[in-house]
């Protein structure tokens, strides 16, 4: 980034008016959460940045259904959130406790690591099993599931992402998260996410999200079926794990083989369930 490149940093302290100098500027503009990237990649057409932190959207709500997070809201802020360590055994605090450093957790926020979405993103595959909604503010509000918002990127063009909700969890709901990695504050070399509903007769509904395979998280619809109405027993999981394996499309990057990362897909996918089947029976 040119020392000289940037000339205006607007702090703007409503939305309406941090939307209005977004459109405003159009291409010239960034949008600046906690700029852990933006400091890192600021194209050279880029010369206003827009920093949404005092538009009191850092707030984590626990509205009765849902735990809505500002997406100014830092990820430190929502690791330390005792509604969201209250949430499923904790397990988007322990997620998060794996992403980058302490230091880097102060500074990014959950809006910028969503409108991100690095492929090997550890936040975006456990929100994306968990039914995350986020809400995107063009003029107006709208809010989408996770799962539909990658589907084209331009979805965050001329939009402010305002927040994320996560619907809380029954008794009979369990998520898992397990991050591979090199080193502790590396990133993923894969990462694998689940969550179960579980009834009396078996499993009820799953999602099961891989990301960093070496591409953005995305859902192992064949594990899902295969789950569907089963107990959870160390056979079945053993079973799925391999269907996750052989079903998971996997390739070659500079961090790992495609047919190490399948690996680290049969491994990842044992690994949360078995940690699931071991917080179900404690639930009995
Ligand atoms: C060294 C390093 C290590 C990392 N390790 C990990 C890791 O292990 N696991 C992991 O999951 N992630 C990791 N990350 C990613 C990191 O979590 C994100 O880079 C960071 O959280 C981005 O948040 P930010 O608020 O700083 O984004 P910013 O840099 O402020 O913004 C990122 C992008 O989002 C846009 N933007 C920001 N906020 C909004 C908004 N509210 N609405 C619309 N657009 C917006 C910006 O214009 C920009 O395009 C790592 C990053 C670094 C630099």
């Amino acid at each position: 980034v040119s020392h000289n490149q940037v000339t205006e940093y607007l702090r703007p302290r409503a939305l309406e008016e941090a939307l209005a100098l977004l459109h405003n500027a159009g291409k010239s503009a960034r949008l600046v959460g906690g700029g852990a990237d933006v400091a890192l990649s600021l194209g050279n057409e880029v010369s206003t940045l827009i920093d949404l932190c005092n538009l009191g959207l850092s707030t984590i709500e626990d509205t009765g259904d849902q735990i809505q997070i500002g997406a100014t809201a830092t990820l430190n802020q929502v690791l330390e959130s005792a509604d969201i360590k209250a949430m499923y055994g904790g397990v988007l605090s322990k997620m998060l406790q794996k992403v980058a450093s302490p230091l880097l957790r102060n500074i990014g926020t959950i809006g910028g690591t969503l409108v991100s979405a690095h492929p090997w993103s550890d936040v975006i595959p456990l929100l994306e099993v968990l039914g995350a909604q986020v809400t995107l503010y063009d003029g107006q509000y709208q809010t989408y599931d996770i799962s539909k918002l990658y589907e084209s990127r331009a979805i965050f063009t001329g939009s402010i992402v305002t927040q994320v909700a996560i619907p809380k969890a029954d008794g009979r709901d369990f998520a898992a998260f397990h991050k591979f990695s090199r080193t502790g504050y590396d990133v993923a070399l894969l990462n694998v996410a689940c969550y179960l509903h579980m009834g009396n007769d078996g499993c009820r509904k799953s999602r099961i999200a891989i990301g960093g395979t070496p591409h953005l998280a995305s859902r192992v619809a064949k594990v899902e079926e295969a789950l569907n109405k089963e107990r959870l027993t160390p056979e079945t999981i053993e079973q799925v794990a391999l269907v996750a394996r052989d079903t998971t499309k996997t390739a070659n990057d500079r961090r790992a083989t495609g047919e190490y990362r399948k690996q680290l897909v049969y491994a990842g996918v044992k690994q949360c369930l078995s940690e699931i089947l071991d917080k179900s029976e404690d639930n009995k």
